[in-house]
C-alpha cells in the first residue's frame, strides 16, 4: 500500500469488535478497501491477552459468538484459548485474515478536513490514511490494569501476579494463594488454581451475585443434532439473548425475588459451607455484572475444602501475610490481584480534528457507535448486561447500511451534527451499573441522552429495533461530497 493511498475504511483492533465489523464489511461492501490494524501479533484481543488459569467466557458462547459463525463445541462456556481459536477461524473463513496488519499500534488519529480522511499515526511505521475510522479497540487499558492501591503490597515477600499478565507455565501447586477480588476473574481462577494443587483463599471486600448454570447446553446439543449447524446456532443464540434479557429485566422489576432465587441456588450448592455474610452483596443483582459460575465449580471447590472465601477489608499487607481490618491474618506465598480493569475507551489513541484534540467526554453518543460532531468515526462499546457481540453485529449492520447509502448519494463524509443549543438532558450512561471500573472511568466516555439517537442503549432488543429502523436522512446526519477540484492524494 503506497503512503498516498487513502483506504475506504480503517478498523483498529482484531478482537471480537474488529473482526465482527470486518467480516460484515467484506461481505456487504466487497468493493471497499479496508485494513484491520492490530497492535498484537495474533487475533483475539481480550481472549489473547488474558491467559490466567481457568479463563473462560462469562456469557454463553452462542451470544458471545457471531450469528453467522456457529459455535460448535458442546461447552456453552468457552475457554480463553477456545474463543481465540474461534475468532481466528472466523477471520480465516470470512476473508478478514488477509486484511489484518499485526504488530501495528495506532498512537494518534487526526481528521484532515480538507483531504476528508483520517490520518493514523503508527508507532515505528509510516502513517495510514482512511476515509472512515472504526475503533474496535476495546474498553480497557491493555498495558496497565487498575491499581487498587492495596496498602503495604510492595512489602510483600512472595510473588504478586495480576491476571492481566499471567506468567506462562507458573506452577502454584502447594502454594498458599490469596486471590483478591470476587468478580468473574477471581471466580474462574479459584477452581483452576485449586485443581492445580494450590491452597486458595478468595479474599473479597464485598460479595458478588452469582448465577449457576450448566456448562453444557443440552438443548443446544439436541438442536445441533436435528438441524443444520447454522440454524441450530441462531436458534440457541436467539433463545439465550431472550433469557439474558428476561433475567436482567427481572432484576429491575423484582430485585428481591431474583436475589432470593440466586442466593438459594448458591446456598444449596454450598451445603454446610454456606456463610450468609460471604454471599449477600450490598447491592441488587445486575447493579454490577452478574457473575456466571458454570456447574457451580467454585462452590464445589469450596465444599471440598480446597478453597475458602474470606470477606473483609485489607488493613495491611506484610511480608508473608495479609492483615484485615478486624485483625484476622491470612498467610500467603502468592497474591493474585484480581482487582479489575482500568477503563480506556479509545485504545490509548489521541484523536484530533484538524489538529485540535477531541475530548470524548464532551461528545454525545449517536446511535450507539458514532459521536456528536465527529466525522466518519465509529467506536464499539458492548452491552454491560448481555453478550458483547450482540451489539457488534447490529452496529456492523447499521454502519454497512450507512456506508452503502453514502456511496449511493456520492457522499464522502458523514457527521452526526449536534449544535450546542440542542444538547439533550444527560442521563446515566450505565443504566444504574455501579461496577468500580465504570464509575472510575465514566468521565472518559461520551455523554448519553435518556432517549433518542444521542444515546448508548443498554437494552439489546430496544437497541436492535432502533438501529434497524434508524433513518439515514434524519435531521442530525450531515453528508458532504468530495470537493469539485481535488488536489493532493489519489484515492
Ligand atoms: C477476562 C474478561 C472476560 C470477559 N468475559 C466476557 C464475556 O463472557 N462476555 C462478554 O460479553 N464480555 C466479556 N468480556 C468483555 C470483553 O472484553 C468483550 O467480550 C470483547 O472480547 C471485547 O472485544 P473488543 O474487540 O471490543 O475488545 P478487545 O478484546 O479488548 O480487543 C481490542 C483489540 O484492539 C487492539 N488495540 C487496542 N488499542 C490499539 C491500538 N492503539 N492500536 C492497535 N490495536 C489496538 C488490542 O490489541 C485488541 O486486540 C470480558 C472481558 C475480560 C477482560
Amino acid at each position: 500500500m503506497s503512503q498516498d493511498t487513502i483506504l475506504d475504511v480503517a478498523i483498529v483492533g482484531a478482537g471480537i469488535s474488529g473482526i465482527g465489523f470486518a467480516a460484515r464489511l467484506g461481505r456487504e461492501l466487497p468493493h471497499k478497501r479496508f485494513v484491520v490494524l492490530e497492535r498484537r501479533s495474533r487475533v483475539g484481543g481480550t481472549w489473547d491477552l488474558f491467559r490466567y488459569p481457568g479463563i473462560r467466557s462469562d456469557s454463553d458462547m452462542y451470544t458471545l459468538g457471531f450469528s453467522f459463525a456457529p459455535w460448535r463445541s458442546d461447552n456453552a462456556v468457552g475457554s480463553g484459548a477456545a474463543i481465540r481459536d474461534y475468532l481466528e477461524q472466523v477471520a480465516h473463513d470470512f476473508g478478514v485474515a488477509p486484511h489484518i496488519r499485526f504488530d501495528t499500534r495506532i498512537t494518534g488519529a487526526d481528521w484532515n478536513s480538507s483531504a476528508q480522511c483520517w490520518e493514523l499515526a503508527i508507532a515505528d511505521a509510516p502513517p495510514v490514511r482512511a476515509r472512515f475510522l472504526y475503533l474496535g479497540a476495546g474498553y480497557y487499558d491493555h498495558d496497565r490494569p487498575h491499581d487498587a492501591a492495596i496498602p503495604g503490597l510492595a512489602a510483600f515477600g512472595g510473588e504478586v501476579i495480576h491476571p492481566q499478565f499471567w506468567p506462562a507455565d507458573r506452577d502454584l501447586a502447594g502454594k498458599r494463594v490469596v486471590v483478591i477480588g470476587s468478580g468473574a476473574t477471581a471466580v474462574s481462577l479459584v477452581p483452576a488454581l485449586a485443581a492445580a494443587g494450590a491452597a486458595v483463599t478468595m479474599l473479597q471486600r464485598t460479595p458478588t451475585w452469582y448465577l449457576i448454570l450448566p456448562s453444557k447446553d443440552r438443548m443446544a446439543r439436541l438442536a445441533r443434532r436435528l438441524l443444520p449447524a447454522g440454524w441450530a446456532h441462531r436458534l440457541i443464540r436467539a433463545r439465550n439473548a431472550r433469557l439474558q434479557d428476561m433475567v436482567y429485566k427481572r432484576s429491575r422489576s423484582d430485585p428481591e425475588g431474583l436475589a432470593a432465587w440466586l442466593k438459594g441456588n448458591v446456598r444449596r450448592a454450598l451445603g454446610d459451607a454456606w456463610n450468609e455474610a460471604d454471599f449477600t452483596p450490598p447491592y441488587a443483582p445486575w447493579d454490577q455484572r452478574l457473575c456466571l459460575v458454570p456447574d457451580a465449580d467454585l462452590f464445589r471447590t469450596i465444599r471440598k475444602g480446597r478453597a475458602r472465601v474470606v470477606t473483609g477489608a485489607i488493613a495491611q499487607v506484610e511480608s508473608d501475610s495479609i492483615v484485615l481490618d478486624d485483625g484476622r491474618r491470612i498467610a500467603a506465598d502468592v497474591i493474585v490481584t484480581a482487582t479489575g480493569l482500568a477503563l480506556a475507551p479509545l485504545g490509548g489513541i489521541a484523536v484530533r480534528v484538524d489538529g485540535t484534540p477531541v475530548n470524548l467526554g464532551e461528545r454525545w453518543w449517536y446511535r450507539d457507535c458514532m459521536f456528536s460532531n465527529l466525522p466518519n468515526f465509529a467506536a464499539l462499546f458492548g452491552y454491560l448486561n448481555a453478550g458483547w457481540t450482540l451489539r457488534v453485529e447490529i452496529v456492523a449492520d447499521y454502519l454497512c447500511r450507512l456506508l452503502l447509502q453514502m456511496d449511493a448519494w456520492g457522499a464522502r463524509v458523514v457527521t452526526p451534527v449536534l449544535p450546542p443549543d440542542r444538547e439533550p438532558e444527560a442521563a446515566d450512561l450505565f443504566a444504574g451499573f455501579s461496577s468500580g471500573y465504570l464509575q472510575r472511568g465514566a468521565h472518559l466516555l461520551p455523554r448519553n441522552a435518556a432517549k433518542g439517537p444521542w444515546r448508548l442503549e443498554m437494552d439489546h432488543f430496544t437497541d436492535r429495533a432502533m438501529l434497524a429502523d434508524a433513518p439515514l436522512d434524519d435531521e442530525w446526519l450531515r453528508y458532504e461530497r468530495a470537493p469539485l477540484v481535488e488536489s493532493g492524494a489519489s484515492t
